[in-house]
């Protein structure tokens, strides 16, 4: 009979890098030992500005065709594009079973064309441990700029702990009252984590990413400001900001019309499943508007990333079916421009100053706030763990060689912190 340490030797745990190294997107990871396999995320990227024409990238799909009879599943943390925009790709190749926490496997299923369902699902819980092929899983609750977002602690029988962090920041105060389970992260490093993997966008970036209660805060004040109509853009999938920008309109005894297909569909999911509460009254169809006062309505609409098809941008354009920007109405982006979206944004805002809007976008006003963990708490993510070894995840090149300088700060051993590209394999 082997012991444990020689089955570990014998059969070591390979983990390949199919996107999100080097760039912010695509993120794709394949963890697999002799035996089965499984993949951590499946998401797609927007196209850089000089891809013209170019609507989605997508990982290299060709190494999941050499594994195929090995994988068990597809792993989800949470449900950006980013980490479930490309589950179609891989289920072009093979139909997997998928794992996930309710608003991601909700949200999932929203992007999975009809031809691929039904799919086996299977929800999983933060703190609950479950089985993929030889794999023992365990999700840990995070916080992120979308709801249900997790972290995975991913072990085999008598082999050192692997921990991914998923996307994640340090919320102290979220909305929901659910925080980042940072107990069981410190019980985790006492135990003894033998490599981390952690989120590194923010990286470059000192101190704190902020609650986004604060956002809330700064968002009432100005609607209690502006006179006019309140024309409002965030991502479609930040469900924390949307259930703000309700709460505080509820408040003010305003209506809500919600505008774009995108918010129609993610808010309609979020609310069936618990995840957003919309009081009754407070939303109006587009025929209700002109019954309403300038001074009374908020308008949600898409198009924060600028994107050409978007509500906010055919506002800007004035080539919105059914609405107008009129001189006296307020537009707020709740949002950042995602690398590459600048020109996009910014074409769109000085639209709206020409047709005589006021706009409210800039990172001063205090309307966004990140959903990743900036240097500090990328500090106190890798003191809790302490891991041996460390691959920075997640991040432009620039973002991971941060991080590595964040590791090497709290001790962890130069030779042990591994700077990787995308299909590049770690045994
Ligand atoms: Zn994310
Ligand atoms: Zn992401």
């Amino acid at each position: 009979m082997t012991n444990s340490k020689d089955y570990c030797k014998e059969n070591p745990v390979k983990i390949t890098f199919l996107g999100g190294l080097g760039e912010i997107g695509k993120n794709m990871t394949v963890f697999e030992d002799r035996d089965s396999a499984f993949i951590l995320d499946a998401g797609f990227k927007f196209p850089e500005a000089e891809m013209y024409g170019v609507e989605q990238v997508i990982p290299d799909m060709g190494y999941i065709e050499t594994i195929k009879d090995k994988l068990k599943g597809i792993v989800l943390t949470h449900a950006h594009l980013d980490h479930i925009g490309a589950i179609k790709f891989v289920f072009e190749k093979i139909k997997l079973p998928l794992f996930g926490t309710k608003l991601t496997l909700g949200l999932a299923s929203t992007v999975i064309p009809g031809r691929y369902k039904p799919y086996e699902e299977h929800e999983i819980k933060p703190g609950e441990r479950f089985n993929v092929g030889t794999f023992q899983l365990e999700a840990v609750y995070v916080n992120h700029s979308i709801p249900d977002g997790v972290g995975f602690i991913i072990k085999r029988k008598g082999c050192g702990t692997i921990f991914h962090t998923g996307d994640f920041k340090i919320d102290a105060t979220p909305i929901d009252g659910r925080a980042i389970d940072l107990q069981r992260i410190g019980m985790l490093g006492r135990e003894g984590v033998l490599l981390l993997l952690s989120d590194s966008t923010n990286a470059t970036r000192d101190g704190l990413t902020g609650s986004e209660r604060i956002v809330g805060e700064n968002l009432e004040r100005l609607f209690r400001k502006i006179k006019g109509r309140i024309i409002i853009t965030t991502f479609s999938t930040n469900i924390h900001r949307i259930q703000q920008i309700f709460d505080i309109s509820w408040k003010l005894k305003k209506k809500v019309h919600v505008d774009g297909k995108s918010f129609v569909n993610i808010i309609s999911v979020a609310k069936k499943l618990g995840y957003l509460n919309i009081p009754d009254g407070l939303t109006v169809d587009i025929n209700e508007l002109p019954l309403i006062p300038d001074e009374n309505l908020v308008i949600l609409t898409t198009g924060s990333q600028g994107e050409p098809l978007s509500g906010l941008t055919r506002l800007s354009s004035s080539t919105h079916q059914r609405l107008r920007i009129l001189p006296g109405d307020t537009v707020i982006i709740s949002a950042h421009p995602i690398p590459g979206n600048e020109e996009f944004v910014n074409r769109t805002v000085n639209n709206l100053f020409s047709l005589g809007a006021d706009v409210i976008y800039r990172e001063e006003e205090g309307i966004h706030v990140s959903g990743h963990a900036s240097g500090d708490e990328l500090k106190i993510m890798l003191q809790l763990t302490k891991p041996k070894f460390f691959v920075p995840v997640h991040g432009e090149t620039r973002h991971l060689f941060a991080h590595k300088k964040i590791a090497l700060d709290v001790g962890v051993e130069d030779k042990n912190v591994f700077i990787l590209e995308n299909g590049d394999s770690l045994i």
